[in-house]
């Protein structure tokens, strides 16, 4: 039996890792990520599994099948946060897959196939830019050229804070993949749609994966007392508008659930007597529509060129990620909603706005997602909170489909 007891101790143990001011800030690779991993590869022991590392980091807790050559159902999220967010985003999917795994293994359940509880390095995008950094390494997606070019704001690549961790920025791609049966991601909505319908679980259909752009206006940093307004080639000015470009190409989209964000700018050389030279900003696009996000970036591209061209400013964009929306398993969520049903916890059928680890595996293997409601639909902050009993009912719902899927007869139609 699921033991919330056992899931809020480990949940106060993790918030204790990385909490200094407010919230929790565990940046991927930091001190305090690492002491969550170390944590996370003892609660792995303590369930009976045996744990690995691959090149990147990233963890795989391991309870062997009885036929151990057919292939895992991997379940699994992350445990690294943003600067000062909260204890639930990621850690809510690692804690219920290994509250699932401890069951399994106290009830000496014989499972034909192997399972794995993943947890995946440098999910969030807050030290390299990137999100999802550890799942695209698992398969195979991070060049060298990325790892190196990747770099955080003391300018560490990404391939040496590896390195500084005595991992291998040099063999990822190498290692064998296992063959998968199916991978499961339980997760906290990070939005209001639950809480709002009163809803106890929500079943994934489609993830809303994100553009991401790094956009440099470049001026002329002048005198802000002596250069007339007529001859000022002033970047933040030329950058306000890309700003507000921004908003209004998502919001005349908004009918498809594409959404646009700037979320970064930066001014050079940010003081009072002088006209901003440079600024950057960080744009991120996203939605479930391809096609309507597709428009708001082609719009977004042209927009900026004629912003540039009509201050005479200079500008660079460069893409730093673009992920296609992707959908999942018809089947595994028919499963999930299924068992929503059986155990008696009422449950919706929906997007996911935010990205996931899940979306690297959704194009090679079977792959589901449930999400539990956050209050007031809060993410990415200190005031982030999931209810223990909605994060039960979800660990229950993931122990039932695990149950099923590890069975040598359960098959998964696509
Ligand atoms: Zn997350």
């Amino acid at each position: 039996m699921v033991c919330s007891k056992r899931l809020v101790e480990n949940f106060q143990s993790i918030a204790k890792i990385g909490a200094k001011g407010a919230g929790i800030t565990r940046l991927a690779f930091s001190d305090e990520d690492w002491q969550a991993r170390t944590l996370i590869i003892k609660l792995m022991e303590e369930a009976g599994l045996g744990v690995i590392a691959d090149a990147f980091g990233n963890i795989f807790g391991r309870r062997e099948g009885l036929n151990p050559e057919s292939s895992v159902v991997m379940l699994g999220s992350h445990m690294d946060s943003v600067p000062q967010g909260g204890n639930f985003d990621g850690v809510t999917g690692v804690l219920s897959a290994i509250e699932v795994l401890r069951c399994i293994h106290e009830e000496k359940i014989e499972n034909s196939h192997p399972i794995e509880v993943a947890v995946f390095m440098a999910e969030e995008s807050s030290r390299f830019g990137v999100a999802t950094l550890g799942s695209k390494a698992f398969w195979g997606k991070l060049s060298p050229a990325q790892l190196k070019s990747y770099q955080d704001k003391q300018g560490i690549s990404l391939a040496e804070a590896l390195q500084e961790r005595g991992l291998f920025p040099e063999k990822i791609g190498d290692g064998q993949q296992p063959s998968i049966k199916c991978f499961l991601e339980l997760h906290i909505e990070q939005g209001k749609v639950l809480e709002t319908k009163q809803v106890k679980l929500g079943v994934v259909e489609a993830i809303a994966a994100p553009s991401r752009f790094r956009v440099v206006m470049n001026g002329e940093a002048d005198h802000s007392g002596a250069t007339p307004m007529n001859m000022r080639l002033d970047a933040l000015a030329a950058a306000a508008e890309v700003v507000l470009l921004v908003e209004k190409l998502a919001g005349d989209e908004a009918s498809y659930g594409t959404v646009g964000t700037t979320g970064i700018i930066k001014a050079e050389p940010g003081v009072m007597n002088v006209i901003p030279g440079k600024v950057e900003l960080g744009v991120d696009i996203r939605g479930i529509c391809l096609e309507s996000k597709g428009r708001v970036i082609e719009a977004f591209r042209s927009g900026l060129n004629a912003i540039a061209m009509r201050r005479k400013v200079g500008f660079e964009l460069v893409t730093l990620t673009d992920e296609q929306p992707v959908a999942l398993s018809k089947n595994l969520a028919e499963l999930l909603s299924g068992l929503c049903q059986k155990l008696n916890y009422s449950s919706i059928v929906m997007p996911s706005g935010a990205g996931h680890d899940a979306m690297h595996f959704a194009s090679h293997v079977p792959t589901g997602m449930l999400f539990i409601p956050c209050r007031q639909g809060i993410s990415h902050n200190p005031a982030e909170y999931a209810d223990i009993k909605d994060i039960a009912a979800g660990t229950e719902v993931l122990y039932e489909a695990v149950l099923k899927l590890a069975q040598a007869d359960f098959r998964i139609a696509e």
